[in-house]
């Protein structure tokens, strides 16, 4: 089975080609541009996929070395993410379905996700825990096997990324932060402040807007001058700030382990780069005798990999979807079981 699949929910286009499990190609053609604005400009992004979206496929076939006509399946991200930048994906991918003649399957990009550790070597077992941390999502998921993905919790504000995204800002690293305030952390005192994990009522929710908050006071207390602030500052900022990241991410899942029997745990999502994340993951798993699969760089990051290959599996449970098939900005509500 030869499946198509095609990533454009926000900055990143990606077309992948996927033969029966196995990677022939995935091009993912990043906008950088969005770096001098401090953030992704909506319809920036729309033209930029819209401009190499048609190009990247062909090279796509080319990497594969196949032809169009040997697709079996079109599988293309419908949302969550930035609705003008989904339409162009979702569109390329109806009209190839409709000109080829092939069954298309709309694809949720959190379940893409959550499926990137299929794409490893080493791959989840069922039921298995995942947690999908992004610049727009943070939430705690059971996965019990392909059509039962039960909610665990999720934030009740800011996404994990987005933490990253907005205390990099405050200390000037630039956008995209997280990366950054991974670099200074290395080089700082995780126990140089200690900033505090939200508590919250829910067991498995999370929390980052208090963190964020503290951070800022923090910053603007001790540095009314901003200018006065020095590379050493920084770095045990960011530092203090990642390990309470690492301590609130800790805490759920160290409970969802102990109160649900997995094989084992993942970490996926544009953050799951964050080796501090990563070791915390490896931890746990040595902890409790899990297996850990946590998915390379490429993967952690949007690719259109693991939409395809979330699309094929939706197919082999006799899902696929139309040619009205919309785009969706949020996570609709009903999308995983709840507790
Ligand atoms: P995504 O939304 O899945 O595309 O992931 C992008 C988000 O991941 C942004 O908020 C980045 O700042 C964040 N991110 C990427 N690499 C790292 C890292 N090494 N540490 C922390 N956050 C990261
Ligand atoms: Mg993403």
């Amino acid at each position: 089975m030869t499946i198509l699949g095609l990533e454009s929910s926000c900055d990143e286009t990606s077309v992948s080609i996927l033969r029966d499990g196995k990677i022939l190609s995935n091009l993912i053609s990043s906008q950088h541009f969005h770096k001098k604005y401090g953030g992704v400009v909506p319809e920036l992004s729309s033209r930029a996929h819209l401009q190499i979206i048609a190009p990247l496929f062909k090279e796509a076939l080319t990497v594969a070395d196949i032809d169009k006509k040997e697709i079996d399946l079109i599988a293309a991200t419908a949302g969550p993410g930035l609705v003008g930048a989904l339409l162009v994906g979702l569109n390329f991918g109806k009209a190839l379905a409709y000109s080829l003649d092939k069954p298309f399957v709309a694809v949720n990009h959190i379940e893409g996700h959550i499926y990137s550790g299929f794409l490893m070597d080493e791959k989840p077992e069922f039921p298995y825990l995942a947690l999908a941390v992004s610049g727009g999502h943070t939430l705690l998921l059971l996965i019990e096997d392909d059509l039962n993905i039960t909610k665990l919790g999720s934030t009740i504000d800011d996404a994990a990324g987005e933490a990253f995204d907005k205390v990099a800002k405050m200390i000037g690293l630039g956008y995209p932060g997280g990366p950054k305030v991974e670099e200074y952390s290395e080089r700082g005192d995780r126990s140089a402040i200690k900033f505090p994990v939200a508590k919250l009522k829910t067991e498995y929710d999370f929390s980052f807007s208090g963190l964020k908050t503290a951070v800022l006071r923090y910053i603007q207390k001790e540095y009314p001058n901003i200018e006065n602030i020095q590379e050493a500052d920084k770095s045990d900022i960011a530092a203090s700030f990642q390990d309470a990241v690492v301590r609130a991410l800790r805490k759920n899942v160290e409970k969802a382990i102990n109160n649900f029997e997995v094989k084992s745990i993942s970490l996926v999502g544009g953050v799951a780069a964050n080796k501090a994340i990563g070791n915390m993951f490896s931890e746990l798993s040595k902890k409790y005798n899990k297996k850990l699969i946590i998915p390379d760089t490429e993967f952690c990051g949007d690719n259109a990999a693991m939409i395809a290959y979330r699309g094929g599996k939706l197919f082999e449970n006799n899902i696929i979807s139309d040619l009205t098939a919309n785009t969706y900005p949020a996570l609709p509500k009903n999308v995983f079981k709840s507790l």
